[in-house]
């Protein structure tokens, strides 16, 4: 049997007083009532009449009840399909009827738009769930009995339905099976040396794999306690920190703890292991957070449709500016744009290969099988090269790669020479429509306070620097990047607001 659920449980404590969750208002669930809880939820989900292989769609804020819920469908055998609680009514319609679910749970505010919404997505029973364990499906839930015998799954076995971020296009679901997170969860456990007695601080949303498979996987798998917080508060993180060995975080979230004075070595004293991904963690940020508490944030590098595919080491040199090294049992390469792979040191298209890659997208024939190539592996969409010492680098997306009269620009090159100039806290490097070339390169610049930095001043000194063709053509200033929840710059926003101005 390879439920997903009994992998994470070998890990929990021989106690099942050992707490498990500590929210907010300092409540404590104990791992017992972790199984006790989720034994409720799965039996409700039964009691439904769902089998395994129907869908849960769930839309609802972060609280103990969510992860109860998550942990239910993967006991009851029906596939978890969490959506961003930021969706609103027109993107749900499309998810809704992408899924289509037998069952919604909904935040409480919401429920009557999931009613109407449900008339046209084939009817699912619709439930709420409320961030404070209140709503329909908690009563429900409440009533039944808290034994309930996990059902059996094979490693092929959908578990989840994940969409993607929608960074580069409409989100994509995900098919995720057992043996995709079963083995990924291992993995990281391993590889970032979780021991007894470890503490998570858990400040990340549970829709995106971050927060959910990163995150809780490996201290469930660890039978850790999660110091639960419903979102990031700055002030909370800062408080709660002495308390946690193990914190995770998109570069957005570090980059807000530097901006306090507080936030120093003897705050970070009792944390092993700060981890970062979902987006690139600029090196100026890696380099100022290990001056300021003495510890090197760990990078890694993964995909809703992968889980996790690389890390840098837990043991040995963490690189600012690199993802680490392939985990152990992904395959992974770096080709040309006809598939042949490059010689090392060179830049081309990340494909994996593994037991945590995906089986494809959602009723998506077509699209999944232009995703893997004859001999199975992942065109990732990402492009990398790999260093002389096996460290891989991503240098972008292939869709944001610029070609200007030919010539290939890969935006972060361009970036990392505009962020050192002085002046600038942050840039985006993108190619806009242009009549001559194609496709120009424009960069939008974030300033820093009182910088005063101007398109002129930023073109003449990136000239002295840089071979003409990957100077920006135009150079845009911004008050801040526009980002999505989990801190990814949405260049396609900015490709849109800013096409019409090149001339
Ligand atoms: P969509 O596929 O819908 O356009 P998305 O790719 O942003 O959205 P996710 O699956 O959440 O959706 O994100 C995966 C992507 O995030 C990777 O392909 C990669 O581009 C980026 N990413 C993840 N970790 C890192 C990292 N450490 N450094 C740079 N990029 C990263
Ligand atoms: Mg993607």
């Amino acid at each position: 049997d390879q439920n997903l659920y009994l992998t994470l449980k070998s890990g929990f404590p021989a106690s099942p007083d050992a707490p498990a969750l500590e929210t907010e208002s300092g409540a404590v669930h104990s791992y017992g009532d972790l199984e006790r809880a989720s034994a409720r939820y799965a039996n409700m989900i039964a009691s439904l009449g769902l089998v395994p292989g129907d869908r849960v769609v769930v839309q609802i804020e972060k609280s103990p009840e969510a992860l109860f819920l998550y942990l239910a469908c993967l006991r009851a055998g029906v596939i978890f399909v969490p959506l961003n609680s930021a969706y609103r009514r027109k993107e749900m319609a499309y998810f809704l009827g992408d899924a289509e679910p037998r069952l919604v749970v909904c935040s409480p505010a919401h429920e009557d738009q999931f009613l109407d919404l449900a008339a046209e997505a084939g009817n699912p029973a619709v439930l709420t769930l409320g961030d404070h364990g209140d709503g329909s499906a908690s009563e429900r839930a409440s009533t039944m009995p808290d034994h309930f015998d996990t059902v059996a799954r094979s490693g092929d076995d959908l578990a989840c339905i994940l969409y993607t971020s929608g960074t580069t296009g409409r989100s994509k679901g995900a098919m995720l099976t057992h043996r995709n997170l079963a083995s990924n969860a291992q993995t990281l456990h391993e590889y970032w040396g979780f021991v007894p007695g470890d503490v998570l601080l858990h400040v990340l949303p549970i829709f995106h794999a971050h927060g959910l498979f990163v995150a809780c996987h490996c201290a469930l798998l660890n039978g850790s306690l999660m110091l639960w917080q419903p979102r990031f508060d700055v002030d909370r993180v800062i408080e709660l920190l002495p308390r946690a060995s193990v914190f995770m975080g998109v570069p957005t979230l570090y980059t807000r703890l530097l901006e306090q004075e507080g936030f120093d070595r003897a705050l970070c004293g009792h944390i092993r292991l700060f981890v970062s991904g979902s987006a690139p963690l600029l090196s100026e940020t890696h380099r100022e957070f290990e001056r300021r508490t003495g510890q090197a944030i760990l990078e890694r590098y993964g995909m809703t449709e992968t889980v996790m595919l690389t890390s840098n080491p837990y043991e040995g040199e963490r690189r600012a500016g690199t993802v680490g090294f392939p985990l152990p049992g992904v395959e992974l390469r770096i080709v040309d744009n006809d598939g042949k792979e490059v010689p090392q040191g060179e830049t081309g298209h990340v494909q994996v290969r593994g037991p945590n890659v995906f089986p494809g997208y959602w009723r998506m024939p077509e699209k999944t099988a232009e995703e893997f190539t004859d001999d199975g592996f992942f065109r990732t969409g990402d492009l990398g090269t790999i260093d002389e010492r096996g460290y891989v680098h991503l240098v972008g997306r292939s869709k944001d790669l610029i070609i200007t009269g030919g010539y290939n620009v890969y935006p972060k090159e361009i970036e990392g020479w505009i962020d050192d100039l002085d002046g600038v806290k942050e840039s985006a490097v993108i190619g806009l429509p242009h009549p001559d070339f194609g496709e120009a390169v424009a960069a939008v610049i974030v300033p820093e306070a009182g910088a005063g930095l101007d398109e002129a001043t930023v073109i003449a000194r990136l000239k002295a620097d840089l071979a003409n063709f990957k100077v920006p053509k135009r150079v845009f200033f911004l008050p801040e990047l526009p980002r999505n929840t989990m801190g990814k710059v949405q260049k396609n926003v900015l490709r849109d607001t800013f096409a019409r101005q090149m001339n």
